[in-house]
């Protein structure tokens, strides 16, 4: 358990923030951003995008993805847009992403060996679910269109697709529209 390193951790953090540096309840740049859940990018897609605190909605998943119309995305997005009055939305992949290819074997045999069930895994349609892609820049564009077509983003909404490499911070730009 890493509660004690944590809480440890905390200790020293609140000792030393200022508390009195208040935060915008709204994103300063009206920025919302959809990335990858991916652990490489925590303390590197903000400042390879030079965004701090307060200043963009960052909604993350695996592998980036938005595929249904009843998704999380969607729904924090829309949050994002009629409440925290983002303008512009950016989905971000990454190279050498974990859900490209993604193994479903090793996935299946792995949720076998902590005891699922299997007939609970076998009522999951596995790859519908996790929504594993051939190629990330791909799956950016399907992410994008996916989020253009959504009848609750408006058609002012700015939407762009962009990839970072996961080892030099280079930012590609995709699509706009
Ligand atoms: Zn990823």
């Amino acid at each position: 358990m890493l509660l004690k390193e944590i809480l440890q951790a905390n200790k020293e953090f609140v000792k030393h923030y200022n508390s009195k540096v208040v935060c915008p309840k709204k994103p300063k740049k009206s920025l919302a951003i959809l990335a990858c859940m991916d652990h490489r990018l925590v303390e590197f897609l903000e400042p390879a995008l030079g965004i701090g605190r307060g200043d963009a909605v960052i909604i993350k998943n695996a592998g980036n993805i938005s595929k249904q119309d009843e998704s999380d995305v969607l729904r924090s997005l829309t949050i994002a847009l009629y409440i925290l009055g983002c303008k512009e939305i950016a989905v971000i992949g990454h190279t050498n992403c974990g859900m490209k290819k993604l193994d479903l074997k090793e996935l299946r045999a792995n949720m076998l060996d902590n005891g699922i069930n299997y007939k609970n895994i076998e009522n999951i349609k596995l790859n519908e679910w996790f929504g594993s892609f051939e190629c990330e820049g791909q799956n950016v564009l399907d992410t994008v269109k996916h989020i253009r077509e959504f009848p609750l983003v408006a058609k002012h909404i700015i939407i762009h697709g962009l990839i970072i490499d996961i080892d030099k911070g280079n930012l590609h730009h995709l699509i706009t529209i």
